[in-house]
């Protein structure tokens, strides 16, 4: 492998990575190598065609792509269409299934009533004026406040405590403000405009960006094997880890990372939707994802379907960061390791390893884009 040639180097092939890779290649016009630790681009959007079933299964957890930035749709249609899919969420508690986030036929189930969409906010006020706290400081009064104890003990506690292995009560109430609670029977997940999974599914999407002349892939290649050879003067672009670039100095930044268990069923269609949560504590996976939901447009063979049990365990040593814990000790560490990367001269760092942060697709191609255009455009 040589890097000896390259002016810009990124590290990582993922959404981010990517995104500064196409601008540099084909807006600058040079030359940009990506190196990627593992066999494959696309980092956690990367897509599968599983063997015995034929379905496409993301292999990071089910990825919907959505936004409401015209910037960031114009760029990534370019490289793909998408399908029309719209994405559904349903919950299953004490053997019944409702959808979520929370709406009006969620509580109407739940409470066995029938109340009109214009009824709803008094009776959830109600609710949640019984335990209400004035402050809510912690993820369980916050969710308590938004909709009431019982709502709270049978849709949000279980999930949470199983998500992060902590009682809700020490969790930041942020987390709990990324689930939207609607009065109205809404269904979908997302309201952006713009949704889908790439027609060709995301790994035919990443090929295509990757397929610039100017962008050289070097896979089963670790950044850290291969430092000594970058040239003085190259821009590196980092999305692996902030914490491990320094070594570890400030300690470790704490992640959640999700185990898979995959199963294949006799069945055309196993659950009936895309992605099935578990809110009771006992059910020790967390959801259930089935792949063949997200392509309604695909002639997937009938008879069979593939399904992935998703469990979240707290990450250590090789495995997969997924979710950052956020913990008052991160974020302290995190501070002292963004003031350390502003140091550091020819690297940018970016992404949501290189950040600590939780990115949507949507988020990370317009970070991308905004990095390319104040820091490495010239
Ligand atoms: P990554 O995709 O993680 O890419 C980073 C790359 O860097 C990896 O390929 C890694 O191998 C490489 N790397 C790291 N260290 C090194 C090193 N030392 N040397 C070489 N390479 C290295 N977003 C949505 O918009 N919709 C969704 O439905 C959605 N679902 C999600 C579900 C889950 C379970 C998770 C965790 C995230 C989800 N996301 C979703 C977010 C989405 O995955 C991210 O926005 C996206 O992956 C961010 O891209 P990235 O390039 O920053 O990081
Ligand atoms: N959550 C919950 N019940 C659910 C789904 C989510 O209590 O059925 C809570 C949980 O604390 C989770 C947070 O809402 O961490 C954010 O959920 P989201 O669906 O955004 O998580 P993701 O899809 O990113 O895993």
């Amino acid at each position: 492998m040589d890097l000896s040639g390259f002016k810009y180097i990124v590290v990582g092939a993922g959404l981010f990575g990517t995104t500064v890779a196409e601008r540099i290649a084909s807006d600058m016009g040079l030359p940009v190598a990506i190196v990627d630790r593992r066999d494959h681009i696309g980092g956690n959007c990367h897509s599968v065609t599983d063997a015995d079933t034929g379905i496409e299964c993301h292999v990071y957890g089910t990825h919907i792509f959505h936004t409401k930035r015209r910037r960031v749709w114009d760029w990534i249609t370019q490289f793909t269409q998408f399908n029309s899919y719209r994405h559904k969420v349903l919950t299953r508690y004490d053997g019944r299934v409702f959808p979520m986030p929370i709406n009006l036929t969620t509580i109407n189930s739940f409470y066995g009533i029938d109340l009109a969409p214009s009824e709803v906010e008094a009776f959830v006020l109600a609710e949640a004026a019984r335990d209400r706290v004035e402050e809510p400081a912690n993820l369980e009064e916050k969710a308590i406040s938004l909709v009431g104890r019982p709502l709270y003990e049978a849709f949000i506690r279980g999930y949470t405590l199983k998500q992060w292995e902590t009682d809700p009560k020490n969790l930041p109430a942020e987390v709990i403000t990324r689930l939207p609670f609607r009065h109205s029977r809404e269904v979908d997940y997302f309201t952006d405009p713009w949704q889908g999974i790439p027609l060709g599914g995301y790994a035919e999407m990443f090929k295509a960006i990757h397929a610039h002349e100017n962008i050289h892939v070097f896979l089963n290649t670790d950044y850290f094997a291969v430092r000594d050879m970058i040239p003085a003067d190259a821009t590196v672009i980092y999305t692996g880890p902030v914490d491990r670039y320094f070594e570890n100095r400030f300690g470790e930044l704490a992640w959640r990372t999700i185990d898979f268990e995959r199963e294949v069923h006799p069945v055309s269609d196993y659950q009936g939707t895309s992605v099935m949560n578990y809110a009771d504590p006992d059910t020790p996976w967390t959801r259930i994802h089935e792949y063949r939901h997200l392509h309604p447009e695909r002639d997937y063979k009938a008879g069979g379907t593939v399904t992935f049990k998703e469990f979240s365990r707290h990450a250590a040593g090789q495995d997969d960061p997924y979710y950052p814990v956020n913990t008052p000790a991160d974020i302290e560490r995190l501070e002292q390791y963004r003031q350390l990367s502003e140091t550091e001269t020819n690297v940018l760092f970016g992404g949501r390893l290189g950040g600590y942060k939780y990115l949507d697709m949507d988020t990370t191609i317009l970070a991308a884009l905004e990095m390319f255009d104040e820091k490495i455009k010239r």
